[in-house]
């Protein structure tokens, strides 16, 4: 059956709340900005009058001031934007229990199956968009598809306040000219990139040959190419699906947004470090590694895959985190936030088994990698953590070591909460 997939996005989510808070902030030029000292400074949302000067988001509060110097900066409530956050949700869990948001703002609904009770898809979005209307005061601008892509660029097409469709029949008259930019995910870099081969629109990126876009990409051009042929068929995920109880997770945020596939590495192989130093201090291994990604704009998203054979060898972990980011994010994108979290954990001493399956030699190797890790934890426990670093993180910028040790303090919190 033809999916219908709405995406629904508070229009200037943070300003918005504010508006509803205070309304004299409608009669002026109003931006939510992140602290102007530190890394955050930077427009978050603008209200109508602050777009009317040009004011971008994520524009940094100094250009900002330069468009409009009587600009009103207030700083961000994120309680009060979860809070509302919520009362809109709940609106559109009266449609479907699918509701996967993205971010505070912004979510996702398959009504496939509420299309008996509530109408087709544009019925059900023009509801929704009445409803957190005149229940709550904010607007939102929803895309009606077949896809979670073309969804998305649904409610950016038309907003504030809007609804569009892009079906079947009119997708090609409404995606193919857009440019590539548009896309979820297609960030400058690689936009930059698709140009240089002259692919500047969604519709030529569409009738680029995939082996070419593999070429040139990798997996994100197998990525790119259905995308742009709205043959993208990820689900939408059910507010009843809970996370992995039983997974080891690590995460940081950076110092400054990193773009660059050096600066993952170095992320991913010290993130792994500590996951894999973790699982070893349970006698867990792990046969799944889920990366998450936060962009500067607080987006977030996750993926994941098996690693086979099950392992704590923080490299191998490494690895895969690498293989998972390289095929679904493109380098150039600026990353905020990096969680790597080893799921689908087992005893270690039940998996003899399901290693006999394995080369000898190879299980040999990664016995030696174990134990050599093993011999880490065993001076680190000793000396403190800083004993044995990887020589890479030395003298970095993106703040690995602070994360680290936070981290470890985070570690041992939830440890000693185990214990409880
Ligand atoms: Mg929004």
């Amino acid at each position: 059956m033809e999916r219908t997939i709405l995406h629904c996005d508070c229009n200037s989510f943070f300003a918005s709340v504010e508006c509803v808070d205070y309304p004299s902030y409608r009669n002026v030029p109003m931006a939510v900005a992140g602290d102007v000292e530190a890394r955050h400074g930077i427009i978050l949302a603008k209200n109508e009058l602050a777009k009317q000067y040009g004011i971008k988001t994520a524009e940094t509060v100094w250009s900002a001031k330069q468009k409009c110097k009587d600009l009103v900066l207030v700083p961000p409530h994120y309680e009060k934007y979860a809070y509302f956050s919520g009362m809109v949700r709940r609106i559109y869990e009266r449609y479907t229990d699918l509701v996967e948001p993205f971010g505070m703002d912004e979510a996702w609904l398959d009504v496939t199956n509420s299309r008996a009770l509530f109408g087709d898809g544009y019925q059900i979005a023009e509801s929704i968009r009445k409803a957190v209307k005149e229940e709550l005061g904010i607007t939102v601008s929803v895309g009606v598809s077949f896809n979670k892509i073309f969804a998305k660029l649904g409610s950016d097409y038309k907003k504030p306040d809007a609804v569009t469709v892009i079906s079947r029949e009119n997708y090609k008259d409404i995606v193919y000219p857009l440019p590539v930019d548009s896309l979820l995910f297609i960030g400058k870099q690689t936009a930059l990139s698709l140009a240089s081969c002259n692919i500047r629109t969604i519709g030529e990126l569409a009738a680029t040959s995939p082996a070419f876009l593999r070429s040139r990409f990798g997996k994100v051009g197998d990525l790119l190419f259905s995308y742009a042929n709205g043959e993208e068929n990820s689900p939408v995920a059910s507010i009843y699906q809970k996370e992995d109880a039983k997974s080891v997770g690590n995460g940081i945020t950076f110092r400054h947004d990193i773009t660059t596939k050096a600066e993952w590495k170095l992320a991913l192989y010290s993130l792994s470090e500590d996951v894999a130093y973790r699982l070893r201090k349970q006698g867990m291994v792990c046969s799944t590694v889920s990366v998450t990604v936060k962009t500067p704009m607080l987006k977030t998203f996750s993926r994941q895959k098996p690693i086979s054979p099950p392992t704590d060898i923080s490299r191998e972990i490494a690895a895969k985190a690498l293989e998972i980011l390289e095929s679904s994010f493109s380098v150039g994108s600026p990353i905020r936030m990096l969680t790597i979290t080893a799921m689908s954990l087992a005893r270690k001493d039940t998996l003899t088994e399901q290693i006999g399956f394995f080369d000898q030699e190879d299980v040999e190797k990664r016995e030696k990698a174990s134990r050599l890790e093993d011999t880490v934890d065993g001076i680190r426990s000793r000396y403190g953590h800083g004993a044995m670093v990887l020589g890479s993180t030395l003298g970095n910028t993106i703040g690995i070591e602070e994360g680290a040790a936070k981290r470890r303090q985070k570690g041992k919190q939830s440890e000693s909460d185990d214990k409880k």
